[in-house]
């Protein structure tokens, strides 16, 4: 089934109302960021990963598993990255407020499942609390969605733990899904932190962590080695993930995760 199919809002109030498995349905909201992604990325990277995953979820999930699309949130919490081009944001309160109003409508319809596929690490923070609110608020079961897999092949450790922005592997799903979009020989590799570093304060991944903003850790941009990105490794790791968002929403769609 196409993801058009499952798209809320390409239905009418009279298809909305008559949806039989409201009671088992997840529906899932992508939230996502526009903002800068160094010399060899568009701003739209989050946002357009939230398509892609919705496309290929759906793409892939039998036709039998009852799941629905909201619509997307697709400007971000991306103070982080302010000072570049590109980069638009909007505050946590608004975040919270969109998925929040999201939410009781879905609930109205007579939802009772909510899920957030997240593209953008500078929203994870307030969704993880938002939701827990939504929860308490309206009773909907809500899910932070996780692939759950170990990505084959595997990132090298520096870029396991510092190359968390438009490095390997997000030029690898870019170069994979857009590559009119990628300029490759922009790619540049800018790490953060080197994991020989001495003492134990470093941005991420670290004993002791402080609030960074990128102008303060890349003059790219780049938090990562964008130059080892491939298409391969980008399609690879693109199914990889797939499959498992597929699992776990067919888990969530269940009956026996709606007592
Ligand atoms: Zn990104």
């Amino acid at each position: 089934m196409s993801s058009r199919e499952r798209y809320l809002p390409s239905m009418t109030a009279v298809q909305i109302a008559a949806l039989p498995d409201k009671a088992s349905a997840p529906v899932i909201v992508t939230t996502g960021a526009i903002e800068q992604h160094g010399y060899h990325l568009p701003v739209a990277v989050d946002s357009l990963m939230g398509q892609v995953w919705i496309e290929r979820i759906t793409e892939a999930l039998p036709d039998n598993v009852p799941c629905y699309i909201a619509p997307p949130i697709t400007i971000g919490k991306s103070n982080e990255h302010v000072g570049f081009p590109g980069t638009l944001m909007i505050s946590k309160e608004t975040l919270r407020m969109q998925l929040f109003v999201i939410a009781r409508q879905v609930s109205a319809w007579g939802f009772k499942q909510l899920v957030v596929l997240n593209t953008h690490g500078g929203n994870t923070s307030v969704l993880i609390y938002t939701l827990r609110e939504i929860e308490a608020a309206y009773g909907l079961k809500t899910t932070f969605l996780k692939h759950g897999v170990k990505l084959e092949p595997e990132l090298s450790a520096q870029e396991d733990a510092y190359g968390f922005h438009a490095g390997e592997l997000e030029t690898s799903w870019l170069l994979a899904v857009a590559p009119q979009w990628v300029k490759m020989e922009r790619a540049v590799c800018e790490y953060p932190a080197r994991l020989s570093d001495p003492g134990e304060l470093r941005p991420e991944a670290a004993p002791a962590t402080f609030a960074w903003a990128s102008h303060d850790v890349s003059a790219s941009g780049v938090m990562g080695d964008a130059t080892a990105a491939t298409a391969e490794k980008g399609e690879r790791w693109i199914s990889q993930m797939v499959a498992g968002y597929v699992a776990r929403i067919t888990e969530l769609a269940a009956p026996k995760s709606n007592p």
